[in-house]
């Protein structure tokens, strides 16, 4: 069809032509769509996009309106309500001799070109055009499906279940691969069974998740850890995280959800928790454990007086000597063995804790009264008679064991478990003090002792200051000097150094009283080395004051604890030397527990001590081992026999049999020999019959301070 030169001079179709060109030019011009409106196939006009709908709103039948929106230079868009058919379209674009009009779908695809057979031509090259453009949208569908796979492969990928589930009836719009890694199950069986995943849940978890699951619709988000069954019966832990998604007027769309395996982040906060509440080594309970459950207890027997419960606390005897001997390997299969035996003893219900190094704990729960923990305390006693083999060795083993009743009237708040501990400990240690394998049941008096000596303690320390700060004068110490004479010529040889302490409140405290506490804690070493420098400058002053004296040596108490303190020997060497005294004035006294401790260490510092003329006495001779072989291998040059023994003298035949043995064996071995706590004349005569060559006590004199036994020193001259 060629073009109608009479239409084309028709003035209505010169303007829609002019219409559509303009149109374009206004589009290109304002880059703005543009809309043609034709009504009754008439155009009649151009718009800008808000002129028409002022236009169409205006108007009450304007979805007769077919409307042609140019969206850019080729596309227009047609939103036809009366022309439907691409002949009427064609009516309209010969009636105004319209080049062409493209016809779009709603989604935006070329559907086609409404033109007339004679303009092909023209618009050849915007057919071109229209196919690029076809091409285009063609290339970003692929792009869509790309990523459409894309995000395929990454949901079947990954280790978590992603899902989507209808809010209404609960049908799987969407779930990944995944699901069968952590449910064990394939995904078939969940599209097939919709309450396959409410199965699965672990019974004691169903309610929980019901809940959750239920509460969704008010909260929109619910993030929930439970347990599932897997089809091999074990159980897993799952986090999920599902979310509400609904449309802008709050109905629900779809539920979406992520559920992760957190199985093994379960089990290790599982062996966390374990761990936080066992001790690694014995796997007993520990401490904190022990401290709940405590806590628990006291709580129920305050509400129910007859719940009545008891702690046993136990200590090891001996078990240092044991480690310090045998090493930590063995002491630590040691302590295995001791736990697996008292997890023997305990009844259902009750809690064996390992408290630290050798002491455990025990709570019994529900008992009726003290015998019930007693029964239990001597089945303990039982089982640990038969002795434990570690690495082929036997040991024996012996506990010493406190017992608290839980008192709901003294123990009656929660808080009051550390007053429950300690007291246990007191009533061990009282256990201790008396024997090994001993039990000891607490009473209130034993929290007082135990308070007298903590004050005790405190005293000790505060007293010690004072004489390290070098206060000499403020000093609440001080030394006492008791005479030795020689059993043969009647002469004074020397002296043993006694310390002495005078408590500004109250008075003066025996060294029995305080000795033991300063050895236990270790404020011992201060306290012996203070002694022995102030016995050696006394000594020093008496040789300088008093020169026509026979040489007389000193005697100083060396605790256990100090004899293996590091640095002794050099503080002796400094002493000595500050002091400008010979070694041979000083004889240092030990007794034979402290050489039996160790005797390697003990052999080393006695060859050191030899080398600068110490003598070592041999202290409280005949209470403790007694044994002839460290006698005898040992460089000792002096042998105190214990006042026991010398108190005895002449009571009995057997008494001085005794003694002479010890005198004799002293002989034997070439050493001094010396009788302590000589109070009478009698003892006297008997020592010198038996060859003793030297003595010490009241019968002389009672240890004085040093001006005393200076007139005393004077007087005897
Ligand atoms: P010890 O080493 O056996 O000291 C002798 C104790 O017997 C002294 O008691 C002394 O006063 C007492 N005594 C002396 N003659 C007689 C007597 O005829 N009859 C009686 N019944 N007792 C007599 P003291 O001074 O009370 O010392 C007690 C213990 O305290 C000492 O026993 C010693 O083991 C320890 N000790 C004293 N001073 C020190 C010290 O500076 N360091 C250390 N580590 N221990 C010390
Ligand atoms: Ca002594
Ligand atoms: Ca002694």
């Amino acid at each position: 069809m060629t073009p109608d030169k009479a239409i084309d001079k028709n003035p209505a179709i010169v303007s829609a032509q002019a219409s559509i060109k303009e149109a374009i030019a206004l589009m290109q011009d304002k880059q703005t769509s543009c809309v043609l409106a034709i009504e009754e196939e008439k155009l009649i006009g151009i718009f800008t996009l808000q002129d028409f709908l002022q236009l169409i709103t205006s108007r009450q039948d304007w979805e007769k309106i077919a409307i042609a929106q140019v969206i850019n230079r080729n596309l227009i868009t047609l939103c036809i309500d009366n022309v439907t058919n691409s002949l009427s379209l064609l009516q309209v674009l010969q009636q105004y001799r319209l080049d062409y009009l493209p016809i779009v779908t709603q989604d935006g695809r070329l559907f086609g070109l409404v033109t007339l057979s004679t303009l092909l031509e023209n618009i050849a090259q915007e057919l071109q055009t229209y196919q690029e453009i076809e091409i285009e949208l063609r290339t970003n569908e692929q792009a869509l499906q790309i990523n459409q796979d894309r995000l395929d492969s990454i949901l079947s990928s990954l280790d978590d279940v992603v899902w989507s589930l209808d809010p209404h009836n609960f049908q799987l719009l969407f779930l990944n691969t995944a699901v069968e890694k952590v449910y064990g199950r394939k995904i078939a069986e969940f599209i097939e069974n919709i309450d396959l995943w409410r199965k699965v849940i672990h019974p004691e978890d169903k309610e929980r998740v019901e809940e959750a699951f239920n509460a969704l619709y008010s909260t929109l988000r619910q993030d929930i850890e439970y347990r599932i069954l897997l089809p091999n019966g074990d159980i897993s832990w799952i986090s999920v995280r599902a979310r509400l998604i609904t449309d802008a007027s709050s109905t629900p769309l779809r539920i979406d959800g992520i559920t992760i395996d957190i199985t093994e982040r379960k089990q290790i906060q599982e062996r966390l928790r374990y761990d936080a509440f066992h001790d690694g080594l014995t796997k007993l309970a520990n401490r904190n454990l022990l401290i709940d459950r405590l806590k628990q207890a006291i709580r129920r027997s305050h509400r129910h007086e007859t719940n009545l419960f008891a702690l046993l606390f136990l200590d090891l005897d001996r078990f240092k000597v044991i480690n310090d001997s045998l090493g930590h390997v063995f002491g630590d299969r040691l302590l295995v063995s001791v736990a697996q035996r008292l997890e023997k003893c305990q009844r259902i219900g009750d809690t064996v804790a390992r408290w630290g190094g050798d002491e455990f704990a025990i709570l019994l729960e529900d008992i009726a009264d003290t015998n019930d923990a007693i029964a239990v305390v001597s089945r303990i006693q039982t089982t640990l008679e038969t002795p434990i083999i570690v690495d082929d060795r036997e040991i024996f083993v012996t506990a010493s064991i406190g017992i608290v009743i839980g008192d709901a009237q003294i123990y009656n708040h929660p808080e009051h478990v550390t007053d429950l501990l300690r007291d246990a400990d007191i009533a061990m240690y009282r256990a201790k003090s008396r024997a090994q394998g001993q039990c000891e049941v607490f009473e209130p008096s034993m929290h007082a002792y135990a308070l007298k000596r903590l004050q005790l303690e405190n005293d000790l320390r505060r007293a010690i200051a004072l004489i390290a700060s070098s206060e000499e004068k403020k000093s609440e110490f001080s030394v006492f000097y008791q005479p030795i004479f020689s059993l043969t010529t009647q002469q004074i040889e020397g002296f043993e150094a006694l310390i002495r302490w005078q408590h500004p409140e109250k008075g003066t405290i025996s060294p029995i009283d305080f000795i033991a506490i300063a050895e236990e804690t270790g404020l011992i070493v201060q306290l012996d080395r203070w002694v022995l420098k102030m016995a050696c400058h006394q000594l020093s002053l008496w040789q300088k004051e008093l020169p026509h004296l026979a040489p007389l040596t000193v005697s100083v108490n060396l605790s256990g604890k100090h004899f293996y303190q590091s640095g002794l020997v050099e503080f002796l060497d400094r002493v000595l030397k500050e002091t400008n005294l010979d070694g041979n004035s000083l004889k240092l006294e030990i007794t034979e527990s402290v050489v039996i401790e160790n005797t390697e260490a003990a052999a080393i510092l006695l060859d050191l001590l030899r080398e600068r003329n110490v003598q070592v006495c041999l202290d409280d001779f005949g209470t403790g081992y007694s044994s002839l072989s460290y006698l005898h291998s040992f460089p000792f040059q002096v042998l105190k026999i214990d006042r026991s023994f010398i108190k005895q003298l002449g009571t009995e035949e057997e008494n001085d049999e005794i003694v002479r043995a010890i005198v004799n064996l002293g002989l034997i071995l070439g050493m001094n020999v010396v009788a302590e706590g000589v109070e009478t004349p009698e003892q006297v005569s008997q020592l010198k019959d038996l060859s003793c060559h030297s003595g010490q006590g009241y019968w002389f004199s009672k240890p004085m301070n040093s001006d005393a036994m200076t007139d005393f020193l004077l007087k005897n001259l």
